[in-house]
Parts: structure tokens; C-alpha cells; sequence
């Protein structure tokens, strides 16, 4: 579903992303981890084209993102992306946020975008929330909410960007299994993450970066078991 060929990322004359190379099978649950500032949120950007790679070619369903305008607006409407920060829009309400998407950019009709809405906020516990305001959630509430906002738009791939890194301790749970439970329906998802236990269960494969290189990837098992690099060994050691 996703094909990455030697993408490359500056920043000015920073080098953020040095010559990635993988792919993403459809259904696939990737984990992105390591430390900070190695370039995990760059990468997830770049995938839809929130940044534009210097350098290399970004293929989802054999499209070439970085090739055509038009393609781009089609394909990016295939792509969720949930964010650490939520970015819930304030002044509607929740069933609002989930519709506002279908109805301007795809031209869903009102009735079926709120029944659709009314749906997935049933699927992530919150139907009861659907005339609330943001503000009036919790931390937990909001990044399901994030999650719904973005299924209702129906993507084929789903991005989260530490979906769980803004929230108190006890709501990780709560949105980790929102998340499980999408991973069962066959989604393909790319998850950046510090939540070892769901790269560990839930992923298919994991993903380590560091200083902007792909040093390693492989099966959560054996990764976490014996990584093969030292650097991933360093990283495991100081976050297990
Ligand atoms: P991570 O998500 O792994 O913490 P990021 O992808 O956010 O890492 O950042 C990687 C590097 O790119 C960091 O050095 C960061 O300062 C830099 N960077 C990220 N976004 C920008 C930007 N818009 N402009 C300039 N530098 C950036
Ligand atoms: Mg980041």
C-alpha cells in the first residue's frame, strides 16, 4: 500500500530523514519508535505530503504522491492522521467535527454523514457525547473523538503521530484500545509511538529511527528481544 524509495528530508541545510527505504502492506500495523528528534514525525508528515520530501518517491496504492497536484488532494482524502494534540475544531460541537470533513470535502449528504458520525461515535464509546463541545472532554475523550473525526472520512490508512504522549497516565488506556480494536478491523495504520506494550502486541512490524536513518526494522519479537543494533539496544535499554 506504501512504497518509500530513498526519501530524503531537509530542513535549510539540516538533514532530518536520510534516504529511507520501505513499505507498508495493506492491513500492516507499523510502530515507528525512537528518540526524539530523529525524525518519526517528519516521516509520518511526509507520507502525506504535510512536508515534501528533498529527495526520493512516496507511492500508496501505486500513486506517486510526489509526481501530481490532482493525485495528491484524492489520495490524502484516503489518509487519517490523529495528532498528539488532538486539533478538534473548538466551536463545533463533537458530531459536528465528525461531519464537517464528509460534507465540505467529499459532499456526503448531511443526513448520511450524521448517521455515519452517530456510528463511529457508538464505536468509540462516546455516543452519548455528540452534543458536547471539545473543551468540555477529557484528554481521552478528545483523542477518540480525533480517531472518529478521522475514520468518518473513510480513509484506507490511518497515521497517529503519539496519539497518547499529551494524555494523563490513566487515559493512555482508553485510546490504545480504540486503536487495538481498528487494528482487528484489517486497517493499515503507522503508529509513532513511546507505548512499548502496544508496539510490542499490536504491530506487525516495528520501525527504528535514529539521527534520520532507518537503522532497523523488523518483527516486535524479535525486535524487542534481540534488536540487532546498537543503537536500538542503547534506545531499549533506557525506555524498557
Ligand atoms: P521526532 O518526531 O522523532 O521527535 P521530528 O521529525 O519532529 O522528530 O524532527 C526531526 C528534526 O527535524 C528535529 O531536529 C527538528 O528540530 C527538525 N524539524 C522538524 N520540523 C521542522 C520544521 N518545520 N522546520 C525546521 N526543522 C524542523
Ligand atoms: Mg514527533
Amino acid at each position: 500500500m506504501i512504497n518509500v524509495q530513498a526519501l530524503s528530508k531537509k530542513f535549510g541545510d539540516n538533514l532530518v530523514l536520510s534516504d529511507i527505504t520501505t513499505s507498508v502492506k495493506k492491513g500492516e500495523v507499523v510502530a515507528i519508535i525512537g528518540p526524539s528528534g530523529s525524525g518519526k514525525s517528519t516521516f509520518l508528515r511526509c507520507l502525506n505530503l504535510l512536508e515534501t520530501p528533498t529527495s526520493g518517491t512516496i507511492e500508496i496504492n501505486g500513486k506517486n504522491l510526489t509526481a501530481s497536484k490532482k493525485e495528491i488532494h484524492k489520495i490524502r482524502q484516503q489518509i487519517g492522521m490523529v495528532f498528539q494534540h488532538f486539533h478538534l475544531f473548538p466551536h463545533m460541537t463533537v458530531l459536528e467535527n465528525l461531519m464537517y470533513a464528509p460534507v465540505k470535502a467529499k459532499g456526503t449528504n448531511k443526513n448520511e454523514a450524521r448517521e455515519k458520525a452517530q456510528q463511529l461515535l457508538k464505536r468509540v464509546g462516546l455516543a452519548q457525547k455528540a452534543s458536547a463541545y471539545p473543551n468540555s472532554l477529557s484528554g481521552g475523550q478528545k483523542q477518540r473523538v480525533a480517531i472518529a473525526r478521522a475514520l468518518a472520512m473513510e480513509p484506507q490508512l490511518m497515521l497517529f503521530d503519539e496519539p497518547t504522549s499529551a494524555l494523563d497516565p490513566e487515559m493512555v488506556k482508553e485510546v490504545l484500545e480504540v486503536m487495538k480494536d481498528l487494528a482487528k478491523t484489517g486497517m493499515t495504520m503507522v503508529v509513532v509511538t513511546h507505548e512499548m506494550g502496544f508496539a510490542r502486541e499490536v504491530a506487525d512490524r516495528v520501525l527504528f529511527l535514529d539521527h534520520c536513518i532507518l537503522v532497523e526494522e523488523g518483527h516486535p519479537a524479535a525486535f524487542f528481544q534481540r534488536p540487532e543494533s546498537e543503537r536500538a539496544r542503547d534506545f531499549l535499554d533506557k525506555v524498557l
